[in-house]
């Protein structure tokens, strides 16, 4: 049996940076961006006006000043003419500034009457002036990779990029296999259960920015998971769930094998989820989680996430741990790592009492695991101790 964290290197060896396509921005909100883009034109392109009030020469900006208004210049429609001593255009917020103005008097600091603005109110030391190129120059960098989040995008739509390379997304097939397994929404019968950890993969891996796709429920037998095989051509990944375990059902590894698997390895010293197996298939990684349904999705939280982040070609990135305080002690530990299901609020971490791997309800509560390195000695409350965030934020 290996350890968690070689099997994290074996699996992150199995998969690598898929080629790129061409987005319109509309689309590539959560994309990963492939290739470093460069700004097609400065913001703001001139100087502009921070403020609606009155453009004037930068050094007659003094309480009790008059001035001459000679024109206005507005967001879309600038004033053409130079600004001269004694001299004020009427501006608005967005708009080029006028040739020879240095300062812009806020509204509120003026009066107009007839064609004489008064500065009313000492006007500060703002210019209220948005230099051209402050926010970026022409040929500002957004470098890759990197995934994109609506602010990206608002930047993107400024620098006057309207497509742009992005990863393929991740295409995996999700396999469920086991003759008990009934579709939800279907009559099952009384020895059947609900297919669910593939719905649950199905989710995690489509936020993860992957294309997941639900094969067909696969049966106990070498035919059925040979079909199901087929069925998943075309995958970057297959995952598999359950029938990877030593039962006489349990057919997933022969089957697999016959299908051209080259294992890298199977079963990890972890807690749930030891009778991982992984491999290549063809083109593709193949993943095979046991069935259990907590069991699954904690593999996909610790392997399929950063598997994900790889093939999108983000940083290999082992989910740092975050720290808490426990709330109770804990008894010491056994030889696999242990992933337990628990409860972080306001720093402090509470594991659940009841840890077994099929309980989706302690998982559903659950916004972290705790981290148990094999071994660790027991542990008394107020120690600080590593978990992974999973699920809602705190308060979600
Ligand atoms: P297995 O690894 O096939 O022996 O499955 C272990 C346990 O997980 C059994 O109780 C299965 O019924 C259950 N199981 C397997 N696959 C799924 C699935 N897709 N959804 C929910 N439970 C499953
Ligand atoms: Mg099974």
């Amino acid at each position: 049996m290996i350890s968690v964290e070689e099997a994290r290197a074996l699996l992150f060896d199995l998969v690598a940076p898929l080629p790129a396509e061409t987005v319109p921005l509309i689309e590539a909100s959560g994309r990963v961006l492939a290739r470093d883009l460069r700004a097609n034109r400065a913001q703001p392109p001139f100087d502009a006006s921070a403020m609606d009030g009155y453009a004037i020469r930068a050094d007659e900006a003094v309480r009790g000043a008059m001035f001459k208004v000679i024109g206005e210049s507005a967001a879309g429609h600038g004033f053409s003419g130079p600004v001269g001593a004694g001299q004020a255009v009427r501006i608005f917020t967005g708009a080029p500034l006028p040739a020879g103005a240095g300062f812009v008097v806020i509204q509120e600091d003026t009066q107009q009457s007839g064609d004489v603005m008064t500065i009313t109110a000492d006007p500060g030391t703002n210019h209220n002036i948005r230099p051209a190129g402050s926010d970026f120059a022409a040929g500002a960098t957004v470098p890759a990779p990197r995934r994109l989040a609506p602010a990206d995008i608002a930047l993107l739509a400024s620098m006057n990029i309207a497509d742009m390379p992005v990863t393929r997304r991740p295409r995996v097939a999700i396999l469920s296999t086991g003759d008990e397994l009934v579709m939800p929404g279907e009559d099952p019968g009384p020895d059947q259960i609900i297919a669910s950890n593939s719905f649950g993969l199905h989710a995690m891996l489509r936020e993860l920015g992957a294309e997941p796709r639900l094969l067909p429920i696969a049966r106990d037998t070498l035919q059925s998971l040979r079909e199901a095989f087929e069925a998943a051509e075309g995958a970057d990944l297959v995952v598999t769930i359950g029938g990877a375990s030593v039962g006489d059902h349990d057919l997933v590894g022969e089957a697999a094998a016959r299908f051209g698997l080259e294992r890298a390895f199977y079963k990890v010293a972890m807690r749930p989820g030891k009778p991982l197996m992984a491999g290549r298939m063809g083109a593709a990684a193949m993943v095979g989680l046991p069935g259990n349904p907590v069991s699954a999705m904690v593999c996909g939280h610790v392997f399929l996430a950063p598997m994900i982040r790889i093939l999108l070609g983000l940083d290999r990135h082992v989910p740092d741990l975050r720290q808490a305080i426990l709330a109770e002690a804990l008894a010491a530990n056994g030889p696999r790592e242990h992933y337990m299901r628990a409860v972080v609020r306001n720093g402090e971490v509470r594991a659940f009492d009841r840890q077994d791997s099929a309980l989706l309800t302690v998982l559903s509560q659950a916004n972290a695991l705790l981290v148990r390195p094999p071994h660790d000695p027991p542990r008394r409350a107020g120690e600080s101790i590593g978990y992974l965030p999973i699920g809602r934020a705190e308060g979600d």
